[in-house]
Formats: structure tokens, sequence, C-alpha cells
């Protein structure tokens, strides 16, 4: 076995079945700067997602990847590039502004494609992070509900870089909640997005039931 597999087939085991609230903990794969034969091996050994983060790598590697696992996208994405994912992409976890929710609406629209997409909070506030400010989360969903070609299926966030595993969760479950709120009137939101190699399960505990690992399985990036 390669380290790829080990590392997958490790983390399926640790990883809960189950968040805190009894929704099964999905698993996505980040995959920017892995090879196609890297992300084969990583689909093979049971993952079932995986995510791009950069539009031209996404282009690239679509047609190259075998086993037919979901296709997120999770990085900035900006207008002048939806058409490259538009009909290919299976959820948008990174929706941080009105005008891309209006432009990826509008194009699904003319293209008859809707696309499932959650909106992306900031929830430490950082200056160097995209997303919705907390404060403004239930006026994006509404706003964003709105549109035609789109569906939201939930929220996704980025915890800060920090070793206070307080904060860490404070945080977490101030998404939590925030998701909560939104669900009680929007039954098609299922995916919180939050949870990364180094915080997955303290995000888990918190009750996040999407988490996207790419360093966990693919070891440190070059
Ligand atoms: C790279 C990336 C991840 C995975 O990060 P790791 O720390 O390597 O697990 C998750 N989410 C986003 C948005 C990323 O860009």
């Amino acid at each position: 076995m390669t380290d790829i597999e080990s590392n997958v087939k490790r983390l399926l085991s640790e990883i809960p079945p189950f968040n805190p609230q009894g929704e099964r903990v999905d698993l996505v794969a980040a995959v920017k700067t892995q090879t196609p034969e890297d992300i084969d091996r990583a689909v093979a050994a049971g993952i079932k997602m995986i995510a791009d983060n950069h539009v031209q790598e996404f282009r690239d590697k679509y047609d190259l990847i075998h086993g037919r696992p979901q296709r997120h996208f999770i990085g900035y994405l900006q207008t002048n590039k939806i058409k490259y994912l538009l009909g290919k992409t299976d959820l948008y976890h990174s929706i941080d502004r009105y005008n891309l929710a209006k432009e990826l609406s509008k194009r699904g629209a003319a293209a008859g494609v809707t696309s499932d997409i959650l909106i992306e909070i900031n929830i430490g506030g950082e200056e160097s992070k995209s997303g919705f400010a907390p404060e403004e989360a239930d006026r994006a969903v509404e706003t964003i509900s709105a549109l035609p070609a789109l569906r939201i299926k939930g929220l996704m966030a980025m915890l800060p870089e920090s070793d206070d595993e307080a904060l860490l969760r404070r945080l977490a479950t101030r998404m939590r909640g925030i998701y909560d709120g939104l669900k009680a009137t929007h039954p098609d939101f299922e995916h919180l997005s939050i949870g990364m190699s180094g915080d997955w399960r303290l995000c888990v505990e918190c009750g996040s039931n999407m988490i996207r690992l790419g360093t966990a399985i693919f070891g440190q990036r070059k």
C-alpha cells in the first residue's frame, strides 16, 4: 500500500461515522497540487468526493481522474471562470459574495443548470479570508435563496490557524449555531463544511458533517 492508500484507510476508520447530531460525516479530499495518479490512489482507497481550489487545475485534471468521485470546488472563484465549472461541479463550497452567487445563477439559468452551493462564512473575522460575516449569514442566505438556478445546501467555513483550542471550539460551535438556525427554515440544508487536517476532530465534535482534508491524505504539499 502507498502512504496515500494507508492514510485514507486510517482516516476512514478514525473519522466517526456520525457527528454528535447524528449526521453522517463526509470526507472530501482537497486535491490542490496533487497529480491525477495520486488522486486516483486516494479514490481507489475509498475517497468519494474530491475538491479543487484552482479552476485551471480543475480543468487540467477533470478527465484524468478515474472512479467517478463527486467534484467539489473550494477555492476563490472569479466570476469570469464560472463557465469552466458550470455543470461539472457537484458542490461549490466557497460562495463568498453576492456578485458571485448572482453570476453563477445567471449563467446556470442560461445553461439549464441548477448548482448546489454552500455559503462561505468568515467565522474568525479574518482579513485574509473571504466569506460573509457571521452577522450577515441570515441575510446572505435569504438574498441568495431568491436566485433561480442555485440550491443552497448549507454553510462552509475555515477556522483561523491557531493553537487556541478553546477559541477554535467556540468558533466551530458558533458555526453550528448559525447552521441550525438557518436549517430550521431551509430544509435543503444538509452540509456544514468545516474542518481541515489540523482541526477536523474538534470540528466534528462541534457539529461539522463535512471535512476537507489535504495534508492528512496526501502528506505535506510541495
Ligand atoms: C487546502 C484546503 C483544505 C485542506 O487543507 P489541509 O490542511 O491540507 O488539510 C481545506 N479547505 C480548503 C478551502 C483548502 O484550500
